[in-house]
């Protein structure tokens, strides 16, 4: 059964942060010098979160990705991968991770039953990498990707926020790398989320100029036409390689979104731009049922109408979405609390 909104999107696709904390600092996400943390006594525990995804996977969810924060950082994730791997209902069950910590863990996470693992890359080399997240481990995080199939992982994904710049330069290296590993490159354009305090558009490459540099570079890239809610657009080289964009900024997928993310700290949100979120660990902790949980759920997914990628689409004179202030004074409205 699908529980749709007031756009008709399902509630299909819920991203799980299971820590706020994280081993980079990149400056698109956390350029600041310190941050408020979420409480420890407030962090939800691995039976809470397996409950709430029951609830979901009674309202449609069948995809869930586990974020962070640096989800590797939480003590014995394998742990919750076995208690959500063994609902037969999620048919994809994926993490998003830095890679720092992967090539330790990268067996066991298989071993718990997850599918697919996608790692955040934003450069090959290793100075660009420490100037834009300060911090050396550069190399830990190529060891992290190359472990990935190692462990028996297919259809693995490599993630890279272009900054005009920073990293643009590197589009083509970035895919090569892939076909080594191998892992498809999805491009991401820079979005002014929360976390993001020093965005501006002009660091923005736009999905048309990544495709037209990849497209002078390679001698062509052609759309590949398919039916899908995933955010990226994928496109194809005449080597046959496969690449993606997700162009959240110049042309954002809100009419698909069918996506929502809990907080470690269990407030539900409905969308990456949304100043406001549903506690669900109150009523959770507070001894509520299945039921009173799925009908609150449930509620707010209907009355849903949140298009926020598209709202700052239509702001002119872009600034980032929200100052150091606001986000020190609720951390939720953070990129890496809520999970990107
Ligand atoms: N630590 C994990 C990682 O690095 O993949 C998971 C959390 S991270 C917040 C999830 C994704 O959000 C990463 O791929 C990151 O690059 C992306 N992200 C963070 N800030 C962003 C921004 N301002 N624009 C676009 N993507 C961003």
């Amino acid at each position: 059964m699908l529980t749709r909104d007031t756009h008709g999107r399902p509630l299909r696709n819920l991203r799980v942060s299971v820590t706020d904390r994280c081993n980079l600092r990149c400056a698109y996400c956390m350029p600041e010098e310190d941050y408020v943390w979420l409480p420890r006594e407030a962090i939800l525990h691995f039976e809470e979160i397996s409950r709430l995804v029951d609830v979901f996977i009674g309202l449609g969810v069948d995809k869930v990705r586990l974020t962070g924060g640096e989800p590797l950082l939480r003590r014995d994730v394998p742990a919750l991968i076995r208690l959500l791997a063994a609902k037969p209902a999620l048919r994809d069950l994926a993490i998003t991770t830095n890679g720092v910590l992967l090539a330790e863990q990268a067996p066991a996470l298989r071993a718990a039953g997850l599918h697919r693992v996608t790692v955040s890359l934003d450069t090959l080399r290793p100075a660009r990498f420490a100037a834009l997240t300060r911090r050396t481990t550069h190399a830990r995080v190529l060891e992290g990707i190359r472990s990935v199939p190692r462990a028996g992982f297919t259809g693995t994904k490599l993630d890279t926020v272009v900054m005009r710049g920073v990293n643009d330069d590197e589009l083509a290296d970035l895919i090569e790398f892939g076909k080594t590993v191998p892992a498809e490159v999805r491009f991401i354009e820079y979005m002014d989320v929360g976390g993001a305090t020093r965005w501006s558009m002009d660091q923005v490459v736009s999905r048309a100029e990544m495709l037209e540099r990849l497209a002078r570079h390679y001698g062509g890239v052609e759309p590949i036409v398919e039916e899908s809610t995933a955010p990226a657009d994928r496109y194809r080289l005449p080597d046959g390689t496969v690449f993606g964009v997700i162009a959240s900024t110049t042309a954002p997928f809100c009419a698909d979104c069918d996506r929502s993310r809990l907080t470690a700290d269990g407030m539900w949100y409905l969308c990456l731009y949304a100043l406001a979120g549903l506690d669900l660990r109150a009523p959770l902790r507070a001894g509520a049922s299945d039921e009173e949980l799925a009908a609150t759920i449930t509620g707010r997914w209907r009355s849903r109408t949140d298009r926020g990628a598209e709202q700052r689409l239509a702001v002119r004179d872009r600034s980032p979405l929200l100052q150091i202030g606001g986000l020190k004074q609720d951390p939720h409205l953070e990129m890496h609390t809520r999970g990107g």
